[in-house]
């Protein structure tokens, strides 16, 4: 990877084919590893985001970083929302949700590859998710709340998902117009935007 001092990444946005390739597993975690890991988490605070996966900018490897805030803590809170929130931002390697909660819940999704769109996604409220840190060491929790929401968000992405993909068609309906205006503007940029760290 010649990831050394990039300052130029392109946000991959909702229309190009790129979003819909699945991820591959990191299996190296070295520097350059800790680089993008750093450089992502760069792009979501420029974006305002609170959740980024690699694929968004184009490198298919399954790591994502998060910004979850503390005031979003459930109350009560979940074991992994008490263990993972002060640690933000962060990153989680090759996360896969292990446990979906029988619980289904609305929430409107946002994406920075999707901007200006917001439409309900139906979820489970908790899942347990199992993940890496940048050091390689495995961590298993069991979250709620935002953090449960954002995790599945970026798991989705790293399997060629997004969250435009998951409404119903009445929800779909309710932002035809925002999408259609996204495709066309995808069409003329290549379905990319230019971001500079
Ligand atoms: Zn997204």
């Amino acid at each position: 990877m010649a990831l050394k001092k990039r300052s130029n990444y392109a946000l991959q946005t909702y229309g190009g084919t790129n979003l819909k390739k699945i991820s591959e597993v990191v299996t190296v975690f070295d520097r350059d590893l800790l680089m993008l890991a750093d450089d992502m988490v760069k792009i979501m605070h420029k974006l305002n985001g609170i959740g980024l996966a690699a694929v968004q900018i184009g490198i298919y490897k399954r790591l994502i970083v998060l910004d979850i805030a503390q005031s979003s803590m459930g109350n009560p809170p979940t074991p992994g929302e008490l263990q993972l929130l002060p640690q933000m931002p962060m990153a989680l390697v090759n996360p896969e949700i292990v446990e979906y909660g029988s619980e289904i819940i609305p929430y409107d999704e946002g994406c920075l590859s999707v901007p200006e769109v917001y439409a309900q996604v139906m979820r489970p409220r908790t899942v347990k998710v199992k993940a890496q840190t940048l050091n390689g060491e495995t961590i298993e929790f069991e979250c709620g709340g935002l953090l449960a929401r954002c995790i599945q968000h970026e798991v989705d992405h790293l399997n060629g998902t997004v969250f435009v993909d998951r409404l119903t068609e009445e929800v779909k309906s309710l932002v035809r117009n925002e999408l259609s205006a996204l495709e066309r503007r995808g069409k003329r940029f290549d379905y990319q935007r230019n971001i500079r760290l």
